[in-house]
Order: structure tokens, then C-alpha cells, then sequence
């Protein structure tokens, strides 16, 4: 009689750092969360510290809307698991934490494994001695040309905006103006942007309600505006912000097709990606969508069948770099160009890692403007430069950005009722309606 023999393998892995031969790798010793406010605006960045003295990366994790949501999982569950893996092994760790929680992806896990991988990929890139942008190819272009927000309460107030920024150099310029009495979309000024007074924080709970007939009769005289009183060379372009019904949104597409956008954003809610076909039948104007989605079940359907012209992921909230320079290289084989979302709810780190694709990615189309405060440049040393209309990388190894701890703990997130969440948005007879 042989004796029972447990050949179960050990469960702890020893020294997973040397699965694939190599004995130099440098682990993972730490990962850290930094939360901090500079603009009022909730932040998170993953700092990933290695055995390396002196070596580390930065990762944007922001999920503004429920950033100590994303903090705890990087905390609670990426850390352990983390700690002691190779930091060479960049897609082996990204699939190995997209898979481990089993019911994977969304927001809150997507933005936890961002700040990890962005973290890895800027490691890599200080290992090597090379910026991001040539691990993923080389430059295709020295800088990434960049569109600006001009909001205004009325059309005079978009107008003055529109050409602060075009003396400044912008040739793109996204305008939204605000309908009287009506708790509008993106209407608040550079001036809020500036007093870090974000969208979200900006409006209370029980504000002005919603009329969104109104909101389709004023956007086309917005562009008339616009164009006869700032002519034809300037770019424009809208933001729906999911906000019309979707045969409203149709119907607001073939308005605007006079004012020759280059492109009308987010015309309907993930929800209604079904719809984008009718679109496409309907109105030849540029379409730009995706910082919602979470899924690639979401987007590569709307990429595949040549649905829209700009894919406008937020890269953390995808899961990072990896997923997105994938992301990138797939639209290429679509003629579908890249706008990577980039507003001051993406962290420097964040805007340093759009910049990274920016660069290198062909298909490259615009890039999101964030006006970097002198505050945010003081917390993130390196933090990209914008210069003529354009975003320029300071060309260091990595993504050439970090953090200063002690003057990001100098701004805790903001005391507010909503805790970064967005208000209630209502029709006038109390209905939610998307924000
Ligand atoms: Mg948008």
C-alpha cells in the first residue's frame, strides 16, 4: 500500500520575479496611493516603488467621482498582490490584475490597475533611460496639437474666451454656452476652471433644472455666431455631454453641419451606442466619443464598423497605458483618430501618459487641454508644457513627471457634501437626466 502523496503545489510562488529567467529583474516593494486636491479637484496617483534605490513610477488613478473607492483597491488588494512581481513583466501583471478580482473591469478596478501600469510603464522607461513615447515607438510628430475650452454664460462671454485662447495659440477651441435658467453642461468660465472650481463642485445639489429643447436651439446659433464673427480658419468643437435624447441629438448633428465642426462629442449615452448607425445615415459631421466606456465591448464594435471619427477613451478608467496604446493601434486600421480625454480630472501624470501616445501613435488626431494651474506644476515637477496650442513632452526618461509629497498633502480633497460625486441634474418636472 503507497502512501497518499499531496503534490499540490506549494501556493506560496517563490520569487515570481524570476518566472522567465531573469535573475536581475527589479521587483515591486511598495505601492502607494497619493491623493490630493491642488485645483479643488480630487486626484489620485499610484506611486509603485521598486528594490531598485531611488527607482519608482508614477500612474494616474483618477476616478474623480469616487476616488477613495479606486484608493482602497489599490490598498486592499493591488499591494499584496503586487509586491515581490518583476517590474519588466508589464502585460503579464496587467492580465494577471485585470482577471484576479473574477468579476473584472469597471471604473473603480479599471482606474486601480491604471495607476499600477502607467506606474510600470514610466519604470521602464527611467530603466531604460528612454521617455515613454519611444518604448512605444518613436515620435510622429513633435508635439500634439491641442483644443481649449471656451464657456461662457452667454455668446459674448464664449466669444471673448474663444479669442483670449486663440491669441494664446489655439487653433482648436471647444464652445458651450450656457442655457438661460437651465443647469447647463460645461458653461462654466476658464475663470471657474482657473479657481479650480470643477463642473461638479461648481454646481450645487437643487440647482436650476434641465431644459434640453432649449439647449437644441441655442448650440446652432452659438456656431453661427462663431464662425461669422471668428472666421473660417479656426477649429471648433462641441460637447453633448449625453444630454439629449437620441433623435434630439440626431436632429442637433444636422444643425451644426453648416458651421463645418471638427467634431461634435458624446451625442448619446453608452447606453445608446446602438443608435450611432442611425447617426452615420443621417449627418456627415465628425463624431467623437468614448470617456465613458469602461469595456471594450463598449468601443470596439463603434471603431470596427467606422461609427465614429475620434475615440475619446480616458485612459484610466480602460485600465492604462496598455490597454489604450492597443486601443490606439486598432483604431489606426480604421482611420478612427485618437482624442484621448484630457480635462482637469485627469492628473498630470494622466496628461503625461496621453502625451506619451500623442507622440507616438500615427492616427493621432487632438488632444484635450487641461490650463495646468501654477499650483498643479508646483505639486508635479515635470508636468507636460503647453506652448503654442500644443502639448510638449520635456523629452525625460520616463514620462518625465513626479510628484512633490509634501506639497500634494498641503491639498487634501475638499470638504463637500458630494464627496467629488456629481449633483442632481433634473428636468423641469424632476426627472434625473445624465450629467
Ligand atoms: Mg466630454
Amino acid at each position: 500500500m503507497t502512501d497518499i502523496v499531496n503534490t499540490a503545489p506549494d501556493p506560496v510562488v517563490p520569487a515570481p520575479w524570476a518566472r522567465f529567467g531573469d535573475d536581475a529583474a527589479i521587483a515591486i516593494r511598495d505601492v502607494r496611493v497619493i491623493c490630493t486636491a491642488p485645483d479643488g479637484i480630487r486626484l489620485v496617483v499610484v506611486k509603485v516603488e521598486t528594490t531598485e534605490p531611488g527607482l519608482f513610477g508614477l500612474g494616474c488613478a483618477t476616478f474623480t467621482q469616487r476616488p477613495l473607492a479606486v484608493k482602497t483597491a489599490v490598498e486592499e488588494y493591488l499591494r499584496s498582490f503586487l509586491i515581490g512581481r518583476s517590474v519588466h513583466d508589464i502585460e503579464d501583471i496587467w492580465q494577471a490584475v485585470f482577471v484576479s478580482s473574477y468579476w473584472r473591469g469597471g471604473p473603480v478596478l479599471n482606474n486601480a490597475l491604471s495607476g499600477v501600469d502607467i506606474a510600470l510603464w514610466d519604470i521602464k522607461g527611467k530603466i531604460a533611460k528612454l521617455p515613454v513615447y519611444q518604448l512605444f515607438g518613436g515620435k510622429c510628430r513633435e508635439a500634439a496639437s491641442l483644443y481649449a475650452h471656451a464657456s461662457g454664460g452667454d455668446i459674448d462671454a464664449v466669444e471673448e474666451n474663444a479669442r483670449a485662447l486663440m491669441a494664446d495659440g489655439f487653433r482648436h477651441v471647444r464652445c458651450q454656452v450656457a442655457v438661460p435658467g437651465s443647469a447647463t453642461y460645461g458653461a462654466h468660465t476658464n475663470q471657474d476652471r482657473r479657481a479650480g472650481r470643477s463642473y461638479a463642485t461648481h454646481l450645487q445639489p437643487g440647482d436650476a433644472r434641465w431644459n434640453p429643447a432649449a439647449y437644441g436651439r441655442i448650440v446652432p446659433r452659438l456656431f453661427d455666431a462663431m464662425r461669422q464673427r471668428l472666421g473660417e480658419e479656426v477649429e471648433f468643437l462641441h460637447d453633448i455631454h449625453e444630454r439629449l435624447h437620441p433623435m434630439s441629438a440626431i436632429r442637433l448633428a444636422q444643425d451644426l453641419e453648416p458651421y463645418r465642426l471638427f467634431f461634435l462629442e458624446d451625442p448619446f449615452a453608452p447606453e445608446d451606442n446602438g443608435y450611432f448607425p442611425l447617426l452615420r445615415q443621417q449627418s456627415s459631421i465628425p463624431i467623437a466619443m468614448g470617456e465613458l466606456f469602461v469595456n471594450q465591448a463598449e468601443y470596439v464594435p463603434l471603431v470596427r464598423d467606422r461609427l465614429i471619427d475620434f475615440i475619446r477613451i480616458h485612459i484610466s478608467d480602460i485600465g492604462g497605458l496598455t490597454p489604450a496604446r492597443k486601443l490606439g493601434a486598432f483604431a489606426e486600421f480604421f482611420n478612427v483618430r485618437t482624442a484621448w480625454h484630457g480635462p482637469g480630472d485627469v492628473s498630470p501624470v494622466g496628461h503625461a501618459a496621453n502625451l506619451a501616445l500623442d507622440l507616438s501613435q500615427p492616427n493621432f488626431g487632438i488632444q484635450e487641454a487641461h490650463l495646468f494651474s501654477d499650483r498643479l506644476r508646483e505639486v508635479f515637477p515635470g508636468c507636460p508644457e503647453i506652448r503654442d496650442g500644443s502639448l510638449w513632452s520635456n523629452d525625460h526618461p520616463g514620462l518625465g513627471i513626479d510628484i512633490d509629497e509634501e506639497k500634494a498633502a498641503r491639498y487634501p480633497f475638499p470638504e463637500h457634501p458630494l464627496n467629488g460625486g456629481w449633483p442632481d441634474i433634473r428636468l423641469r418636472d424632476g426627472t434625473i437626466v445624465r450629467p
